[in-house]
């Protein structure tokens, strides 16, 4: 089947009790059972519930997986992989992270004795001199957030086979409409599901698609044992979302290149970030293993102070101020106090994350109201 189709059908039959054609909300904690331990495959809502499951069939297909599980939100779903790890292990990863991500990393699990080397990924043979026996994961987010450079997946997996490490890649920023890690060698696939895969900034949730079995095992028991599992009205609602996520996916696209392509040469803007440029430096790996350049697109203002760039993000009439991405509405974002602002400073600013960089995620409303809100916001700028 193909990816509109599976994201309409996979893993929702007509429910078996009512013939109900979209899947019930089973809104129960427990289940019955006919005698102690016999019950029809579902005891206790935290580890399983049927509204669940087939929210977790439909993933898996999209990532070409052969399971998937899903969290509470995006970082329940990473904090799982991370308990895969002892004290002592070792993790590589960018030094272009998600803000809540390098939180976690730095301030949670570092205080466990977990060591993370934060390293610049845009070439992936960099991994390889921060190897040595304590390592076990390479985690990696392509295209990263906020300044989209693309890390070559297929080249990170080859060398964690190599070295018998764990390969996980943060997959939101893509969708599996665009990039489907898997299939390039990763062992894991991450989603907050409450970007694009929701589409509609009204739900918090997060996924891991996998393929191999015994891993598949050592998560699902992490995440019955430690309890980051989503209710059934948030599954239910992530099912409707993922309906249209192949429509939406295109629409995000098709203006994403109208918008970049428009504030490419404007005399107000010094830079834009988007993998979809020629002269990106990454570019050709974005073609090889994107099969589009999505709607996040970040820019740097000339000459701007911070109190510029605030009167600039706070002008528009279309795009909406707020965190988060990947709704059908389009949002414009601060990274340097919103998104990033628990990353310290030098670390953010060597990262690219300066204080007159705005991230956009572009919605798929009408791509004329798009260009004419920025075309207002820029004359006044
Ligand atoms: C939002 C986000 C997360 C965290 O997901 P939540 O659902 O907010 O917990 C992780 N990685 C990336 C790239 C994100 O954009």
């Amino acid at each position: 089947m193909k990816f509109g189709t599976k994201a309409i059908h996979a893993g929702q039959e007509p429910d078996p009790s009512t013939g109900a054609v979209m899947t019930p909300i089973y809104q129960t904690s427990t289940f019955w059972q006919a005698s102690p331990g016999k019950h029809q495959g579902y005891a206790y809502a935290r580890g399983k519930n049927p509204t669940r499951t087939a929210l977790e069939k439909c993933l898996a297909s999209l990532e070409n997986a052969n399971h998937a599980l899903c969290f509470s939100s995006g970082m329940g779903a990473i904090d799982a992989v991370v308990k895969l790890l002892q004290p002592g292990d070792e993790v590589i990863t960018g030094n272009d992270l998600y803000g809540g991500t390098y939180r976690m990393f730095t301030k949670v699990f570092a205080l466990f004795g977990i060591q993370f080397h934060f390293i610049d990924l845009s070439d992936a043979n960099n991994i390889k001199s921060y190897i040595n026996d304590k390592t076990k994961l390479i985690w990696i987010e392509t295209p990263t957030n906020p300044t989209m450079q693309i890390v070559d997946i297929a080249a990170c997996a080859a060398i964690a086979k190599a070295n018998n490490l764990l390969l996980g890649v943060d997959n939101t920023f893509a969708s599996p409409y665009l990039q489907n890690p898997l299939d390039l060698g990763a062992d894991i696939v991450m989603h907050s599901v409450t970007k694009y895969l929701g589409g509609h900034s009204d739900l918090v949730m997060g996924a891991l698609c996998v393929n191999d079995q015994s891993l598949y095992e050592r998560l699902a028991f992490i995440h019955n044992s430690c309890g980051a599992t989503p209710g059934p009205q948030d599954s239910f609602l992530a099912l409707r979302g993922l309906k249209t996520l192949h429509l939406r996916m295109k629409a995000h696209c098709e203006n994403g290149i109208a918008v970049a392509n428009y504030l490419k040469n404007h005399p107000k803007i010094e830079k834009v970030y988007w993998p979809g440029f020629t002269d990106h430096p990454n570019h050709e790996i974005a073609k090889k293993q994107m099969r589009g350049f999505g709607g996040m697109i970040s820019i740097v203002l000339k000459d701007a102070t911070l109190e510029d760039t605030f009167k600039f993000a706070s002008s528009f009439k279309v795009f909406t101020l707020a965190e988060s991405l990947g709704g059908v509405e389009s949002l414009i974002n601060h990274p340097a106090t919103m998104t990033h602002a628990s990353i310290p400073k030098a670390d953010r600013e060597q990262a690219g994350v300066v204080d007159s960089l705005l991230r956009l995620s572009v919605g798929v409303e009408d791509i004329e109201d798009l260009l004419q809100d920025l075309e207002q916001v820029l004359d006044q700028a």
